[in-house]
């Protein structure tokens, strides 16, 4: 007997990686091996020496086969077994080896739009919806549009194993956010690979494609943001740590803004819950700030705080490897 292995990569193309897939049938008892893919068809090679190498890096079970298939998140390898200039996550995983000692925990919030016909799901035909108020967290027809896809999503990553912590509907019409985490770096960065992968699977089956563009639609629309809860140990257990993580994160801020998605500043506006993105700011409960201390943590003086300048179209290996980078080696000192 036989069970299908669905490889899952990021490929090269620019400026945003997106995902790829294909299936390799396995007999019963097989581990995934290494396999290939031809990188002149993905922005990762030349036609000439096309040849790349896929090694498994994260398996959990396939809820849309069922049974016992699988999901195969792949690192993508040259083929002398070296990383590929696009594995960003071999360049986080070493980081996070070395930081280990904080037990850096992430959450992140991942915004997301779904279009059909080639506009947002729920935009009428040349036109646009009533303006933004009811749609944030709505209930009903009038006010939300695709709920069976994040649901079927919702059910998925849960059966997946995933860490998916949450849901909810966007101020947006047809946008949507889920959580991952919290979890670790790397962890929490594979798992928001796996969770757009089956909202990207799932969606596909509704004819509507969901996509991580920052600024879905111009004009007075919220933008779609990936903000990034995180704290470590000694931040969850005292509150200079957080001010040493705010401020660390304010010297280091155009490095970040940088590594935070294609296309920010023209979602970090100042308007629509932003900062712009050439002033760094931090503050208790201000959804105007770059990074905002929640109410809580102020009270408790401990927890986490929330960095919300990534794009929903980051790439997560590189935020955590930034924030990592930034606070845990201030933290260290
Ligand atoms: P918001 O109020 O900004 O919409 P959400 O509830 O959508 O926040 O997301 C908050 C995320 O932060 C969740 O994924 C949650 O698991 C995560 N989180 C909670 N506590 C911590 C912590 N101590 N460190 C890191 N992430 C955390
Ligand atoms: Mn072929
Ligand atoms: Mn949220
Ligand atoms: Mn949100
Ligand atoms: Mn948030």
């Amino acid at each position: 007997m036989t069970y299908k292995a669905e490889y899952i990569w990021i490929d090269g193309t620019e400026p945003t990686a997106k995902l790829r897939s294909k299936t390799k049938v396995l007999a019963d008892g097989a581990e995934p091996p290494i396999w290939g893919f031809d990188g002149s068809s993905t922005n990762q090679a030349t036609g000439d020496a096309s040849d790349c190498v896929l090694k498994p890096a994260f398996i959990c079970p396939d809820p849309i086969r069922g049974g016992a298939d699988v999901l195969v998140l792949c690192e993508v390898l040259l083929t002398d077994m070296t990383p590929h200039p696009t594995n960003t996550r071999a360049m986080l995983t070493p980081l996070a080896e070395q930081y280990a000692e904080q037990d850096s925990w992430f959450g992140i919030e991942q915004e997301y739009t779904l279009f059909k016909d080639g506009r947002p799901y729920g935009f009428p035909v040349g036109g646009f919806p009533g303006p933004q108020g009811p749609y944030y967290c709505g209930i009903g027809a009038d006010e939300v549009v695709g709920r069976d896809i994040v649901e079927k999503h919702l059910d998925a990553c849960i059966a997946a194993g995933l860490k998916i912590s949450g849901i909810n509907a966007e101020v947006m019409p047809g946008q949507w956010e889920f959580q991952i985490g919290p979890a670790g770096p790397v962890e929490v960065a594979d798992h928001l690979w796996i969770a757009r992968y089956l909202l990207y699977r799932i969606a596909e089956d509704f004819g509507v494609a969901a996509t991580l563009d920052p600024k879905p639609a111009k004009g007075d629309w919220n933008g779609a943001g990936a903000h990034t809860n995180f704290s470590t140990k000694a931040m969850r257990e005292g509150y200079d740590p957080i001010i040493t993580a705010c401020e660390a994160l304010s010297e280091r801020a155009m490095e970040h803004i940088k590594g935070y998605g294609y296309g920010i500043e023209q979602r970090l506006t100042g308007h629509h819950e932003t900062a712009p993105w050439s002033e760094f700011s931090y503050g208790v409960s201000n959804r105007g700030a770059s990074v905002r201390i929640p109410w809580q943590v102020a009270l408790e003086k401990k927890g986490y705080i929330e960095d919300r300048r990534p794009n929903a179209n980051i790439d997560p290996y590189v935020v955590t490897r930034l924030i990592v980078g930034t606070v845990c080696s201030a933290l260290e000192k």
